[in-house]
């Protein structure tokens, strides 16, 4: 479980989210999506470290339904919060979560038949039927039955009054790249496990396939609902899939500048003395670090401050780094620095952050730690975070 989090920040380095801009991004995707086609709201890993209560109290009232969550003790931080919303668990489910799962009516997802008579006894016991939806390999390899086999399994749920087949989906591999040919094969796959599942008179139940990168860039494979997660948060998959107009980042990261350095030509900074200055140069010290989930680099990157990029210098330490301010004149003690966010006319991505490490949008939003206190926005007239000993 995450720790309280308090109503201002407790420190001059903090996680912004905007949950007004949240609720446009859900109104936005409303707006794209067929009448018939639900969304389900993925809410996995403190939903994608915005804050999994806050943003599915949103999403609830946006018109969501249904959310999707992977361990046990996300849903049940949703379900304890009085969540009434259909809960689907992601994944696998171990024996001894089961009846935690049906005690709660969360709906967890099958890959195989191993588990069908822990789920039907569980039921059973509570007098209740486990909603179950079937998982299907069509070529990710990763979770899920093979697409051949789907429909025997589906046969197995059927013909077990205790369990109910309330869903059926897979999942793409890529869907969000400009070459659709994997995805295609994925979808046909699909549509042959459903179809196997009906010849048998089998109602299988909800069906999905898309994550954000299908519901963008592939309308064939909508079927009744869509999985979005990264798209609500503001953040694209990718860098091709569709745009949609209005869309932009829940998730804001901003530290202070809470010293100064002046130096002279040949003087080194930092760990390593990574950096030398060619010539006189202003620094400014910057209290967040490599343990609040910025990436460890050296003179790579850069912040916002003034609405201007900050160069960073030398190399990322556990809890500050250092930028050169010399072309921003006017730089002053506690000004707000955004390290992840906009300011002035610029942006900095998530996708910017990402390039740093070699890595993509989705683990530096999830890589923000929790010692960062995550700051709230509910609407305009907010009141802004004061610095610490500053101004
Ligand atoms: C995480 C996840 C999603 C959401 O993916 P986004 O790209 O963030 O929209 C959908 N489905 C499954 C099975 C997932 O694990």
């Amino acid at each position: 479980m995450n720790p309280p989090r308090p109503a201002f920040p407790n420190r001059p380095a903090w996680v912004e989210i905007d949950l007004a801009q949240l609720a446009r991004n859900l109104a936005i995707i409303n707006s794209h999506r067929p009448p018939h086609v639900a969304v389900m709201s993925v809410i996995k890993d403190d939903a994608y470290g915005h804050g999994a209560l806050e943003v599915a109290q949103v999403a609830a009232a946006n018109s969501v339904r249904s959310f999707a969550a992977v361990t046990l003790a996300e849903a049940l931080e949703l379900r304890e919060a009085g969540i009434q919303q259909t809960i689907l668990l992601l994944g696998e489910r171990t024996d001894n979560e089961i009846a935690a799962c049906v005690r709660n009516n969360l709906s967890c997802c099958v890959n195989s038949t191993a588990l069908l008579p822990r789920f039907s006894q569980a039921a059973r016991k509570l007098n209740k039927q486990a909603r179950l939806h079937l998982k299907i390999n069509t070529g990710m390899n990763r979770y899920g039955v093979h697409w051949r086999e789907a429909a025997g399994l589906a046969a197995q749920i059927a013909a077990d009054s205790n369990l109910i087949l309330e869903g059926t989906l897979s999942h793409f591999a890529m869907s969000d790249e400009s070459d659709k040919t994997f995805a295609q094969f994925q979808l046909a796959n699909f549509q042959t496990a459903l179809a196997e599942i009906q010849a048998r008179n089998i109602a299988p139940g909800t069906s999905h396939l898309c994550n954000s990168g299908g519901f963008l860039d592939l309308p064939g494979a909508h079927f009744d609902m869509v999985r979005v997660g990264i798209l609500g948060y503001g953040v694209y998959p990718s860098k091709v899939c569709r745009r949609l107009e209005g869309i932009a980042p829940v998730m804001s990261v901003k530290t202070r500048i809470s010293g100064f350095q002046k130096l002279q030509e040949g003087d080194k900074v930092g760990y390593g003395m990574r950096y030398t200055a060619p010539g006189p140069r202003t620094i400014a010290v910057l209290p967040l670090g490599y343990g609040d989930g910025f990436p460890r680099v050296r003179n790579t990157g850069s912040v916002l401050i003034r609405g201007q990029r900050a160069p960073i210098v030398g190399g990322v330490a556990m809890d500050s780094f250092t930028v050169d301010v010399t072309d921003i004149p006017g730089a002053a003690l506690w000004d707000e620095v955004v390290i992840m966010g906009r300011q002035g006319g610029d942006e900095l991505t998530a996708h910017d952050a990402a390039a740093l490490k070699n890595s993509v949008s989705y683990d530096i939003l999830t890589g923000w730690r929790s010692r960062l206190p995550r700051l709230f926005l509910r609407g305009e007239s907010e009141t802004r975070p004061q610095a610490e000993g500053g101004k």
